[in-house]
């Protein structure tokens, strides 16, 4: 299979106005994921970047970022861990709260689910205002100082999301 250019994966990121509530500009992803080339022309382009990494564990957030997370866990031969929203994991938990528009709400990861010391890559779809990958990588530092990698498909750069993640390995595909 011939892969696509990493031009045309951006190409086919759809932004619908004003869901889920006015004033958002929604990326949709499902267009990549429906098409295998492109969707295997992303998890290529983070496995060349991760490889040499040494990576034990890729960290998927609730719940795109599972989508890209098991799939990149795979092609790298590593497990995949993820981080849900609050009351959906069974075993015991860990827990972080973060800030959202109104209010805040909470992540959690199993206890047992990075060992001290393990290397782990964290991913997500989407960074907006960064506040719940920070919440997820004090989740994950509680459990391993071991960051090596924080990841996202697309970065909203306006939102500074990227501010609240100073000092971490940060990279992002798309900066739109
Ligand atoms: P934030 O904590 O503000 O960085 O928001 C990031 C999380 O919310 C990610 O898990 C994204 O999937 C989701 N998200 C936030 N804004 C958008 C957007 N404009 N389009 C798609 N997903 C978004």
């Amino acid at each position: 299979m011939s892969l696509p250019t990493i031009e045309q994966v951006e190409a086919t990121i759809r932004t619908i106005p004003d869901f889920p509530k006015p004033g958002i500009q929604f990326k949709d992803i499902t267009p990549i994921l429906q098409d295998p080339a492109l969707f295997a022309k992303i998890i290529e382009v983070f496995v060349e970047r991760y490889k040499a990494e040494k990576i034990d564990v890729v960290v998927g957030i609730e719940s795109r970022g599972f989508i890209i997370g098991a799939a990149l866990a795979y092609a790298l031969g590593v497990g995949f861990v993820p981080i849900r929203k609050r009351g959906k994991l069974p075993f015991t938990t860990k827990q972080a709260s973060y800030d959202l528009e109104y209010g805040s709400d909470q992540i959690e990861i199993h206890e047992d689910a990075v060992r001290p010391g393990q290397r782990v890559l964290l991913v997500d779809d989407l960074l907006a205002t960064g506040g719940t990958m920070a919440a997820a990588v004090k989740l994950v530092k509680s459990l391993s100082d071991m960051v090596v990698g924080i990841c996202f498909l697309i970065e909203l750069t306006d939102l500074k999301g990227r501010d609240k993640l100073q000092g971490l390995p940060l990279y992002s595909l798309f900066r739109m």
